[in-house]
């Protein structure tokens, strides 16, 4: 195990293999929850697909076309040997936003449930798409408010027991707007208990933590790439194949199809019946090498580390006068603050033009949170695997300078 200093030392080296560092020296940047930097490994990546391998992938039979569904493939293999899955229950989509509205669509779609059920703490992401998909097919959707910032799991199993069919439970690993790890393993059982299907929105979590989809059991789990090294517009859902098969398609189109007749189509094996239309066949293989890149480091050791920075941010900003932590006292990796007297679109924004610091503020795509912690808008901090002690000194020097300016 590295010691505190050693980790942040090799945050330092880590910090060198991202050109945008290098290209705006005064950065500090603290907005790793929204999107991380992309290291210089996954940049080049993606100009040798376009400048190497470009090419429509399982249509042709030339060389190139080849060559590209190979990568595309062997990116598809890397995904499942990252989160311990197989290959036929991986799923390339635009994000996770997209995976679940997939998920929301085609379980409606079934009629293999009667219900939605979903914290009322999660991302718009993993939210909206139920609450509204419910609204066309006729489904109950039953959002769970668990107050504060702790995730009941008694709560949780009386809310359970009430359902009397098959149902979806659809929850976060790691909250966005504060950062709170959610006890997941416990609630998949509960789930599977009560006779639900259980999903993982994944996309805070799998950034952080190494993640074992086979053996937690969750049934589906929902990632982003850009949210872990990787280009934008690509993202995964990954489903217990048993499950997948009796899910029909979301979109409909080229490629997801196995013979399409006048009257009447039959879909494609697994994964390719969920993968409509013209891939992005470079994001896929570039989040590969995302991966590639982070598993070059011990991950827990990267985890610990971002856990220190965290740790250290609540210490250092909690003595400033006026400033409230929304964060609870064991988040991971983010820390949401606001300041009695001034606005959080202000301080964020003083931060950025006085100190170089970036930091997200607003309602962090969680209004009914926010509305249950009584704020409109909150200043988060988020850190990843390049920043290091100084970056959290930057932050609160920069947040004493913007009440300075203020005063
Ligand atoms: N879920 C959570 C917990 C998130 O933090 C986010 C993005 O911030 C999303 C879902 C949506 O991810 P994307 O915009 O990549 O689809």
């Amino acid at each position: 195990m590295l010691s505190r200093n050693e980790l942040n030392d090799l945050a330092k080296s880590i910090k060198r293999d991202f050109p945008i560092f290098e290209i705006h020296p005064g950065l500090v940047y603290l907005d790793n929850a929204a999107t991380t930097q992309k290291p210089a490994s996954v940049i080049e990546r993606q100009s040798r697909f376009y400048d190497h391998s470009n090419a429509n992938v399982h249509r042709a039979v030339h060389s190139l076309a080849e060559e590209a569904t190979d990568l595309y493939e062997q990116a598809r293999q890397r995904i499942a040997s990252f989160i311990n899955s197989r290959s036929e229950e991986v799923i390339f989509t635009r994000g996770t936003t997209e995976s679940i509205n997939l998920l929301a669509y085609s379980f409606a779609k079934s009629g293999m449930v009667k219900s939605f059920v979903v914290p009322t703490f999660e991302h718009h992401s993993n939210y909206v798409p139920w609450q509204q998909i419910s609204k066309i097919f006729g489904i109950k959707f039953l959002p769970l408010r668990l107050d504060g910032l702790e995730v009941p799991l008694e709560k949780i199993k009386e809310s359970l027991e009430t359902l009397k069919d098959p149902f979806v439970f659809s929850m976060t690993g790691l909250t966005n707007a504060l950062g709170k790890r959610t006890p997941f393993e416990e609630i998949v059982k509960l789930v599977h208990e009560h006779g639900g299907y259980f999903i993982l929105d994944g996309a805070q979590l799998i950034p952080h933590e190494p993640f074992d989809f086979a053996g937690t059991g969750v049934d589906f789990l929902a990632f982003s790439g850009h949210k872990m090294l990787g280009p934008m517009g690509i993202g995964v859902l990954v489903g217990k194949e048993e499950i997948l098969k009796r899910l029909p398609p979301f979109l409909y189109g080229g490629e997801m199809i196995d013979r399409v007749g006048m009257e009447d189509t039959s879909f494609a094996p697994l994964p390719y019946k969920f993968e409509a239309g013209t891939q992005n066949v470079a994001g896929a293989i570039v989040l590969a090498t995302a991966i590639d890149y982070l598993e070059k480091f011990d991950r827990e050791e990267l985890k610990n580390h971002i856990q220190n920075l965290t740790d250290y941010a609540r210490e250092k900003i909690s003595s400033i006068d006026g400033l409230r932590i929304y964060s609870p006292s064991d988040s991971h990796g983010i820390i949401s603050f606001a300041h009695d007297n001034i606005h959080s679109h202000d301080l964020a924004e003083l931060l950025s033009r006085l100190s170089g610091v970036a930091v997200r503020s607003g309602h962090h795509c969680a209004q009914l949170q926010l509305k249950e912690l009584g704020v409109v808008s909150l200043c988060r901090a988020s850190f990843y695997i390049y920043n290091v002690f100084e970056d959290v000194d930057r932050l609160a020097e920069g947040i004493r300078k913007a009440l300075r300016w203020f005063a």
